[in-house]
């Protein structure tokens, strides 16, 4: 099995205040020294972040796929990993419907992080209509085919797979779904990738919490989380931690 890989993705939520909190779940992370933690906070206190706390890791929530450029508010790779981030999450199904991003800006923004030495987690996921439709898995494998990058290794490369139904919903798939999904997923990146395929790390995301993340992560071909809600306090994080 893979090594464990547990994220918390605070999205647009995290004031400077909120660093205390980093640091406690980074004191949890330090316990668990079996598992891959790692918070990432809005831009504004990943170096804030990364000084206080510096031996955790601090990733982004999005990266441009550009150098550099007139793109007035966005940041580029190196800028991330200026400011002390190790990876970025590509691809998030908010960041797709709200900010229209494609697969192909996906899969461009992932060969931008690796350029610049960061991981890349890239996000796929299902509407409950396309489950509905009983469409969720052909859905998710094109994502992932589409946004795929050049040079794939799980080196720098994690999938999360997060039913867009169930972020922020309380609601979790049932575990044969998510076991269904996942082996879909492992059997595509082999399809993509070859060999190096049983390596990457496929998370999933949606109203994880310390109730149910044991038995999400015992799923066959889980090997962690996206977390969101939960992952804003140690409080809430650090049972998630511990069920790794
Ligand atoms: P919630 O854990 O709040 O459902 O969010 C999941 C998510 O979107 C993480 O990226």
């Amino acid at each position: 099995a893979n090594r464990k890989f547990i994220v918390g993705n605070w999205k647009m939520n995290g004031l400077h205040d909120q660093l205390s909190d980093i640091g406690d779940i980074a004191a949890i992370a330090s316990e668990h020294k079996d598992i891959d933690v790692a918070i990432c906070p809005p831009t504004t206190l990943i170096a804030p972040a990364a000084e206080k706390v510096p031996d955790f890791m601090i990733g982004a929530q999005d990266c441009h796929s550009a150098a550099n450029g007139a793109h007035t508010g966005c940041l580029s790779a190196d800028m991330i990993r200026e400011t002390g981030a190790l990876l970025s999450i590509l691809g998030h199904s908010e960041r797709r419907a709200d900010q229209h991003e494609t697969d192909a800006d996906v899969k461009a923004k992932a060969e931008a992080v690796h350029a610049a030495g960061l991981g890349a987690i890239i996000c796929v996921g299902e509407t409950e209509a396309e489950r509905d439709d009983g469409k969720a898995v052909e859905v998710v494998c094109g994502q992932l085919e589409g946004s795929f990058p050049e040079e794939p290794s799980a080196d720098w490369l994690t999938i999360a797979y997060e039913p867009v139904w169930a972020i922020g919903t309380g609601r979790v798939p049932e575990t044969s779904d998510v076991e269904e999904m996942h082996a879909a997923i492992r059997n595509k990146l082999g399809k993509l990738m070859g060999d190096g395929a049983d390596a990457v790390r496929i998370l999933y995301g949606g109203s994880m919490n310390g109730g149910n993340a044991a038995a999400l992560l015992a799923v066959p071909n889980v090997d962690g989380g996206l977390v969101g809600g939960a992952s804003l306090t140690a409080e809430k994080f650090g049972p998630i931690i511990e069920a790794a």
